[in-house]
């Protein structure tokens, strides 16, 4: 039997997720749900709350935490904000937190559930861009098993099972390319909201959405396969592959090369996360290769997607400037959804951020804060 809390349960992986344990408990699993978070999508917790029954759950807004309290709901714990998210990834009465927060936002819980040593399923990457060495040195020291939901990590770590990690050459991180791959730069200042938020093969929240179209995506997800899987970036590859069918693949010293497919559902991930390194059957949807068209490779366009690049050159550069990376995108990304700046300025922010950023070469969460709260400050004093 285990005992499961979700962070950030009404997004898009959260909701996956509870179809996940549901599936699970129909294979005889008996996962009872802990605690679940919402930021302010109180309608669909109220409905999760009837079906699952957790001890609590956790509100990041004041007006939707302060609704839910009116509700004089019985037997359930209600707790706020971030205070409450750390109260709760502190606590050990669950062995499982899958953490499916948004952005940066992740770091401080995830890092009081790692100290605890439960296992951490984790679908927030900025966690890992932020913090990835202390997050690592973190999870060395307390026993805890970091398990990645992200469909990339997850079928690198289901290509590297079993075998020697010294025998690794590469890992070759697969993209879309996003909905702008064929579009040309010139029009990119062109590109609306909604053109945007419309991913070829992934339904997922906004913010990833829009990272997806810069391939800021690609490049968060490097620096997090840095972390988890100890490689260097010379040895990360990333290919555009548009059918996103192949989720990923390793290549090893021998020259083989190892590719974990399937059709884009994030479920998979998600439930090998829960239940590695055992397989459990499901009846989500099978490739059909008779019917499969092409899966085709192409070499990424590092200067029409300067994030990527930004991504690279700021993990290359090392210390505080991924903090500085991730900070500047999430501002830039929630400027470009209220339509104060355009699609072409997203990069253009981030790149002036890491112009003005002081490297610091050790540093500990507090710096990371700190880091973090002044370059959204800079920016938005500008907008
Ligand atoms: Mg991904």
């Amino acid at each position: 039997m285990k005992n499961i809390s979700i962070f950030g349960s009404t997004g898009s992986i959260g909701v996956n997720s509870l179809n996940v344990i549901n599936n699970l408990n129909l294979n005889g699993f008996g996962i009872k749900i802990a605690y679940l978070s919402t930021n302010s999508n109180i309608d669909v917790l109220l409905k999760q709350i009837e079906i699952f029954n957790p001890k609590g759950v956790i509100i990041n807004d004041k007006n939707s935490f302060n609704k839910i309290k009116s509700l004089d709901l019985k037997n359930i714990e209600i707790l706020f904000g971030e205070e409450g998210l750390v109260e709760i990834a502190s606590r050990d009465d669950y062995e499982i937190l899958i953490s499916a927060l948004v952005g940066f936002a992740g770091l401080v819980p995830t890092i009081e559930a790692i100290k605890t040593g439960k296992r951490i399923a984790l679908a927030n990457k900025e966690t890992l861009v932020t913090g990835g060495k202390i997050i690592m040195d973190l999870i060395k020291i307390s026993g805890s098993e970091l398990l990645p939901i992200d469909s990339e990590h997850s079928a690198i770590l289901q290509c590297i099972v079993g075998e020697n990690d010294k025998t690794v050459s590469k890992l070759i991180i697969t993209a879309s390319g996003g909905p702008f791959r064929n579009l040309d730069k010139s029009k990119f200042k062109n590109i609306t909201v909604e053109e945007a938020l419309k991913h070829p093969n992934w339904k997922m929240g906004k913010k990833i959405t829009i990272d997806s179209a810069t391939l800021m995506n690609k490049g968060l997800e490097v620096i997090e396969a840095k972390w988890l899987f100890d490689v260097n970036t010379e040895n990360i590859e990333v290919i555009v592959h548009p059918q996103s069918i192949i989720h990923s693949m390793v290549e090893f010293t021998d020259g083989s090369v190892k590719s974990q497919m399937g059709i884009p559902d994030m479920k998979i991930p998600i439930q090998y996360a829960i239940t590695f390194p055992d397989r459990i059957s499901s009846d989500y949807e099978r490739i059909d290769f008779q019917n499969l068209q092409d899966l085709t490779f192409e070499k990424p366009d590092y200067e029409k997607f300067e994030c990527l690049k930004l991504a690279f050159d700021s993990i290359n550069s090392g210390g505080t400037y991924p903090t500085v990376l991730n900070a500047a995108n999430e501002i830039a990304v929630e400027l470009f959804l209220d339509s104060k700046i355009k699609f072409n300025d997203i990069p253009f922010i981030i790149k002036n951020s890491l112009d003005n950023h002081k490297n610091l070469t050790n540093f500990e969460v507090s710096d990371i804060l700190t880091i973090d709260k002044n370059t959204r400050k800079q920016i938005l004093e500008k907008f």
